[in-house]
């Protein structure tokens, strides 16, 4: 049978209808899968040792005779033991198997092979305990090399594996290379069949470097060449020009309550002019929580409704949908722009609660200029008249995906301007790669007079004293928030989290005080209430679930408790601790957590020891990975099997091998493989 890259594995030799299905499960069902199917570790057994050299727990690798195999069957502990003597010219050695007495079936005395595995001093002697065994060949697969070890399923063996990857790897040569050669060759990068033949059986440790080097390079290279045929393709479209008002911008600034930071007229003014321009700005603004991104989007709302275009301003939740409409329309007076509120249940237009006829009608019509809301933005049957203008808040699926959807509800014909915003900021890795179509700005002071908010992971039996810390602030006059984690996956909003807490609190805890509750599941009415009692200072602590945790402004709240802080990625818990500190006072963060393990405690203190945004994002993007928190798992990125977002060095090359080959080829018109392979990959280019 003549086998191609393309060959269900059903139809290789030795695979069975059962293993087919194992192999599925993985993920694996043609050949070209096999060998995509990148060893996840490497056991290095190419070092040989001669028996004599042997020491007790070590792993080792010896190439000797069988002198003697048997099996033993012991009674009393009903099992069989394998028990063999292998030699070579410097001395034996014993090694056992424990309930596999089909070995003396494989191996009979006088046969040569290769033993890999653990030695450890038993009553009769160093042993080698359930070696991995190999007769002699002319070359090995699981011994005496370097030896790939696979993710595996139930009732699949490495050896299973290895078997049909070494049976497929010849036609590694079938798949195409689609990286230009030249530039391979500049960059000293091996053919894509060689990486592949290496990564799965490494001849040494330095081929299997360069194999690890080229796979990975594929994988970033995409990601840049996309990112970069998605800023090419918006700086192709026409956007609404939007002119920069200096009148009207200065007279907005001047009445404000303060003064802004030098980082914030720097934000305001690079977009400001991005929206001057005929191509689509999109642009990321990144700027701690508290430090006043809102404020530069009013500006740059402001002036887009001064120039008769509509602006989207789209939250995340509920709350904080209400919270902007509030904001906004304390700040912007109602005869600069006219100013409407959307969400899943509430419409409000001209200051008043709207039906959804009414309420659509405005819109299309233009009597609306900026429409402040939720998601419900996008699923609703709203449809602009001039939509020029579009604000993502604290989101990290960025944009492209929301703009397209938006852009269907406009006539205008242009593409509209987008800014995201968010307060975990973006470790330079990933800003160079998933997100390397966006500009971003970032607002790195905070406004004057924040302190420094005093941080404490705080051990179960200090929680009595904690207890008691929090009645004497807000005795003092002061509020506390309690954020309770999602415990079990059945209550996917942690609203039975929040709801038991909440009930503990006011029952056993703080019998006296005035306790709140925030949730996911509340309705609209309910969840207003709830926050402007707090806000009113009517409730002195607020219990709510992560669902519902951005953005919330109380600037009297002075202690923020984070329960089963582990489950939260730090740049979460940092988001938490942002809505204190808002105010004179000073404040507090005392974070709980149940679990040991010293991963989780290294990731609680870094939260103590620093600040800085942008310190946690690294910090996080380390430990837990860029899927975990950036939400990139879910938003169409095409999957990194072997490359890392934080290896920085092989990303700055992946981006200057993108401009190599962009410069030489805007369209890829001379690279057709290459540009197959991106049509291939998940995020597409195309805009509209
Ligand atoms: P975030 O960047 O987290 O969205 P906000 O825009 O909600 O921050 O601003 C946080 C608080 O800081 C708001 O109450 C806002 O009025 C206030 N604020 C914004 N800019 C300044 C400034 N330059 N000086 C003082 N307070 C400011
Ligand atoms: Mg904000």
């Amino acid at each position: 049978m003549r086998i191609s890259i393309n060959t269900p594995i059903g139809e290789l030799p030795r695979v069975g209808p059962a293993l087919t299905k194992r192999l599925n499960k993985l993920g694996i069902t043609t050949v070209a899968d096999l060998l995509w199917y990148y060893p996840f570790r490497y056991e290095d057994y190419s070092t040989i040792t001669p028996i004599v050299d042997i020491h007790t727990d070590t792993k080792v690798t010896i190439k000797g005779q069988v002198t003697l195999i048997a099996n033993k069957r012991v009674f009393r502990r009903r099992m069989f033991i394998t028990e063999c003597i292998i030699t070579d010219d410097t001395g034996s050695i014993k090694a056992v198997w424990f309930n596999q007495p089909f070995i003396t079936k494989l191996l009979a005395q006088g046969d040569l092979a290769y033993f890999s595995g653990t030695v450890e001093m038993t009553k009769f002697g160093l042993q080698l305990v359930g070696p991995q065994y190999e007769k002699i060949k002319k070359e090995q697969t699981h011994t005496a090399r370097i030896v790939p070890m696979y993710s595996l399923t139930e009732r699949l063996t490495e050896k299973q594996i290895r078997f049909l990857i070494k049976l497929v790897l010849p036609l590694a040569e079938q798949i195409p290379d689609w990286m230009p050669e030249s530039l391979r060759r500049t960059h000293k990068l091996i053919p894509l069949h060689q990486a592949l033949r290496e990564i799965h059986f490494p001849t040494n440790k330095n081929t299997l470097v360069q194999a690890r080097t080229r796979l990975k390079i594929n994988e970033l290279l995409l990601l840049q060449l996309q990112s970069r045929l998605i800023r090419a393709a918006l700086q192709s479209k026409t956007a609404p020009v939007i002119p920069f008002d200096e009148t009207l911008t200065k007279t907005f600034v001047g009445r404000l309550p303060f003064t802004l930071t030098d980082d914030q007229r720097r934000a305001a003014w690079t977009i400001l002019q991005d929206l001057q321009k005929t191509t689509p700005m999109n642009r990321l603004l990144q700027g701690d929580v508290g430090s006043g991104k809102t404020v530069v989007a009013a500006i740059a709302m402001l002036n887009a409704s001064r120039a008769h275009f509509q602006s989207a301003l789209m939250a995340p939740t509920e709350i904080l949908a209400l919270q902007h409409y509030a904001t906004i329309t304390t700040i912007i007076a109602p005869e600069e722009a006219r100013i409407a509120l959307l969400t899943r249940s509430k419409k409000m237009l001209r200051g008043k609660l709207a039906t959804s006829a009414t309420f659509n009608r405005a819109i299309e019509q233009h009597e609306v200029d900026i429409l402040v809301g939720t998601h419900a933005l996008i699923q609703d049957k709203v449809k602009f008249a001039q939509l020029g203008f579009i604000i993502i808040d604290e989101q990290h699926r960025f944009g492209v995906d929301q703009r397209k959807q938006l852009k269907q509800k406009s006539d205008s014909g242009t593409i509209p301007h987008l800014l995201s915003m968010t307060a975990t900021p973006i470790p330079r890795s990933l800003a160079l790669t998933v997100y390397g179509d966006l500009d971003v700005s970032t607002i790195t002071q905070m406004p004057p007079g924040r302190k420094p908010i005093m941080t404490k992971v705080v051990p179960p039996e200090k929680r009595e004293a904690a207890n008691e810390f929090i009645r004497k602030e807000i005795s003092a006059g002061r509020q506390a928030f309690v954020i309770c984690p999602l415990i079990e996956e059945s209550d996917k909003l942690g609203v039975k989290a929040a709801t038991d807490e909440h009930k503990r609190l006011q029952q056993d805890i703080f019998p006296e005080l005035q306790i709140g509750l925030l949730h996911g599941k509340m309705n609209i009415e309910e969840k207003e209430h709830a926050m402007n009692d707090f806000s009113a200072g009517k409730t002195n602590i607020l219990v709510a679930t992560a669902v519902v945790e951005v953005g919330i402004d109380v600037p009297n709240a002075s202690v923020m408790v984070i329960e089963g802080a582990d489950r939260f990625g730090l740049a979460q818990l940092h988001q938490f601790r942002g809505r204190v500190g808002r105010a004179a006072h000073q404040s507090y963060c005392l974070v709980f957590t149940d679990a040991t393990n010293d991963k989780a405690i290294e990731r609680l203190t870094a939260l103590t020891t620093t600040q800085n945004g942008f310190i946690l994002a690294e910090k996080d993007l380390e430990m837990r990975g860029p899927g975990e928190v950036y939400g990139l798992r879910q938003s169409g990125f095409p999957e990194l099997k072997i490359a890392t977002l934080t290896d920085l060095p092989l990303i700055m090359l992946a981006k200057s091998m993108a401009e190599e080959i962009l410069t030489d080829d805007p369209d890829l018109s001379k690279n057709e493989l290459l540009a197959k392979q991106l049509r291939q990959s998940s995020r597409s280019v195309h805009l509209e």
